[in-house]
């Protein structure tokens, strides 16, 4: 066992502050007298992206080549932690091979809106599904004893101004939403690193930001690696330190440590933080040094084999019409759009992989009908412009007139979404929909497979039979794509965020990108589904929606208590069986709703999922467990997760939208919510709690005794407590004429606060 406080004894105040700030772009600081060793990081999140050469210049170029996986926003919708774990391990044995000690993802922050430039990096707009898919990434990785970066730490859910805005998020929404993403990966996979983000939250950059990176992340949940800057996140390093920031990157060349120094010596900052920082620091140092694997290797064709298993376990049928799919292996078939020849299958920015190959997805769907059935190709528009080619659009229609079935291949091309900067609307190219619109006028059956890293509108949906959501999938896009439209895999994806029928829906609107540098979340908690749910909003498909090739039956819901405590946890059992005629896989979803709850809440939120696959006429029993935090909301007064006692409605469904079993339990609070009357509570604040309702009835009655009353504000006795619930108790005195005296209200405060 190494004694870090021994080295840090020995390191002079210059090293311990150069150990704070990166060497280079990639590398930590070595400080080899000591045997402090540098190691290299490098960005993910689903594909190692490491820079070749040594030289700066060269930031953007010479990346080794590595395989694709698809982008987070894909993989999400696979809703399947044992698949984001296997894509993690393999990411893990790239990094291995590669020399990489830690893989900078995976992306934690939620989808406020579908503009975010960034999206297709992130995995959901809700917190429980987005921690899950980041946890099991994280475990995948780590599982190989290389590290990861947990980012961007937090609030970062918009490009624009990405580097200097100010998101204000009250409390109560930054802990059930935007926190919630990363607090249960943070507590059960323990990332070696957490990378903070570049924007200010409520005021103060993420990067120095002592409530989020010391209280909350290190204290209170526990985190026991270190925190990095985004590339380039920090203002004043010193402030970082005392703030919880371990490490600065890249290097600021100096700048960050002479800070570090110079406010040590004025007694600015205090070594023992700096001392602190460091020993972090040395703990992961040290930590993936002994980890890493002597001649570590990967198989580049089994990893690409991954990757395609991973993009067709993602992927998600949205429309199917007349069972238009799985598409028959006869006739002729015409494939229409460039995507389909050169694919769309990865983002623009830092996660930008020099893939080891690429599927074509055109040649991969000749090889799946294995020559049964004509394929025909045409190009149908230019990727590089959104202007019509109407000759493109001709000899696309002739192709179709042509063919029984057209497969059109559209989405959004790579200018459209990248790192960097937002959308400022959801619409596909117009060549895209002008070619779907002229198509649809000489074929009926059309199929639109669509590759994008976010929510597109879509006008054109009822030309068309079938659409197969793409996302953006990898190297390995091409063969996945085929098997799922002729069959050899069934589609098992669903929806991991809600696609608006129009982005004037989307709970963010009015106020995204918000004004200058300052954006305030006023949506609150409802986001994505919670707010649709709660304005009974159409969406054009819900959260957690996708269609398969069988259907799935729901039956037989039981729990194992029907009262409990918030202490306790609760089993929920429901059977699942596959009724139709092929293999198929079902996500199951759990949401809990509030049936009456003195707080504003959502119609229901998720808290439990569960991904099985059945043979035909197979069935098999899924089981949930759900505790204190599935029933629980942030309670801002008492700075803690609070249950209200009462009734919870448990939804278990398809989607969102489609709930199929339902059950009700009582849940008691083991918080005690200790109310302070004074003389402004209102009379119905009392009518709210047994004994406080005693006391004033109690009161109510001497007064009767005495001769005297409340003016009744109301021509029935229900009208009357109706109007009187919001009567201060203060003006008992007033509205009795002095008969409810001083003396009797100060009695009456008296035995409420006992
Ligand atoms: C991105 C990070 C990335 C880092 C290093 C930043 O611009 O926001 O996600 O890990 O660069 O490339």
């Amino acid at each position: 066992m190494r004694n870090l406080n021994e080295i840090i004894s020995q390191l002079t105040l210059d090293e311990k502050a150069s150990l704070c700030s990166g060497f280079d772009f990639w590398h930590t600081q070595a400080i080899e007298r000591l045997g402090i060793p540098s190691i290299m990081m490098s960005d993910g999140p689903h594909g190692l992206r490491k820079q070749g050469g040594n030289t700066e210049d060269m930031l953007f170029h010479n990346i080794v080549p590595a395989t694709c996986f698809p982008s987070a926003a894909g993989l999400a919708c696979s809703w399947d932690r044992k698949l984001l774990e296997k894509v993690g391990i393999a990411l893990g044995e790239e990094s291995q091979a590669e020399g990489v000690s830690i893989l900078l993802g995976p992306g934690a922050n939620i989808k406020r809106s579908p503009l975010c430039g960034r999206n297709f990096e992130y995995f959901s707009e809700d917190p429980y599904l987005s921690s899950e898919m980041a946890g099991s990434h994280i475990k995948g990785v780590q599982s190989q004893g290389v590290g990861t970066s947990l980012k961007h730490f937090a609030v970062n859910n918009q490009e624009h101004r990405r580097m200097s805005v100010d998101a204000v998020v009250d409390e109560r929404t930054l802990r059930e939403i935007y926190l919630a993403s990363f607090e249960s990966a943070v507590k059960q996979s323990q990332p070696w690193t957490v990378m903070c983000s570049y924007n200010k939250v409520n005021g103060e950059y993420a990067s120095q930001n002592k409530r989020l990176l010391t209280d909350i992340l290190k204290e209170e949940w526990g985190f026991e690696g270190f925190v990095v800057s985004d590339w380039g996140a920090v203002d004043e390093r010193d402030a970082g330190v005392t703030a919880g920031l371990d490490l600065e990157m890249p290097t600021s060349s100096g700048v960050g440590a002479k800070r570090i120094v110079d406010a040590v010596k004025a007694g600015r900052l205090a070594e023992e933080d700096l001392n602190r920082a460091v020993k972090r620091l040395l703990t992961i140092i040290f930590k993936a040094v002994e980890n890493k694997k002597r001649n570590a290797s990967f198989d580049k064709e089994i990893h690409h084999q991954i990757a395609r298993e991973v993009a067709r376990e993602s992927m998600v049928l949205l429309k199917n019409k007349d069972a238009i799919l799985p598409l028959k292996k006869e006739g002729t078939i015409a494939v229409i759009g460039a995507f389909a020849k050169n694919p769309r299958y990865q983002g623009g920015g830092s996660s930008h992989v020099n893939p080891t190959k690429i599927d074509e997805t055109f040649a991969e769907i000749g090889k799946a009908a294995g020559g049964l059935a004509q394929i025909l190709y045409a190009e149908g528009y230019n990727t590089e412009s959104d202007d019509i080619d109407v000759k493109l659009i001709e000899e696309a229609k002739n192709a179709a007139a042509k063919s029984d079935v057209a497969v059109i291949f559209a989405g959004l091309p790579d200018r459209y979404e990248s790192e960097g900067y937002d959308r400022s609307h959801i619409r596909i190219p117009e060549n895209h929909k002008k070619l779907i619109e002229e198509v649809s006028e000489v074929q009926k059956n059309i199929v639109v497979v669509l590759s994008n890293g976010s929510p597109i509108e879509m006008p054109w949906l009822d030309k068309v039979k079938g659409v197969l959501e793409g996302y953006l999938g990898g190297q390995a896009v091409g063969g996945a794509i085929a098997d799922l439209l002729f069959g050899a895999a069934n589609p098992c994806g669903k929806l991991a965020e809600t696609f608006p029928a129009k982005l004037a829906h989307n709970p963010s609107h009015l106020n995204f990108p918000g004004e200058g540098d300052r954006v305030e979340y006023r949506e609150g908690i409802f986001i994505g589904y919670r707010y649709y749910d709660a304005k009974d909003i159409e969406p054009l498909f819900p959260f957690g929606f996708g269609l398969s090739y069988t259907n799935f039956e729901y039956k037989g819901i039981t729990v194992d208590k029907k009262e409990l405590s918030d202490q306790d946890t609760v089993k929920v059992s429901v059977t699942i069986k596959n009724t139709g005629t092929v293999f198929g896989k079902e996500i199951v979803q759990l949401y809990v709703k509030d049936v009456e709850s003195s707080v504003i809440r959502p119609e229901k939120e998720l808290k439990g999922f569960d991904k099985v696959g059945l043979e035909p006429g197979e069935e098999k029993t899924v089981t949930f467990e759900l505790g204190k935090r599935a029933f629980a909301y942030y309670n801002v007064d008492l700075k803690d997760w609070t249950v209200e006692s009462g009734a919870f409605d448990i939804l278990v469904g398809k989607s969102s939208k489609d709930i199929q079993l339902k059950e009700t339990v009582i849940v008691k609070s083991t918080t005690v919510l200790k109310k302070v009357f004074t003389r402004n509570s209102n009379v119905g604040d009392l009518m709210c709690d047994a004994e406080s309702k005693t006391v004033f009835e109690q009161m109510m009655k001497k007064l009767n005794e005495q001769g005297g009353s409340v003016f009744s504000l109301g021509e029935t006795p229900e009208i009357a407590m109706s109007v009187m619930k919001y009567l201060p108790l203060r003006d008992l005195v007033v509205f009795s004429n002095g008969a409810f005296s001083v003396e009797m209200l100060e009695e009456m405060l008296q035995k409420l606060n006992q």
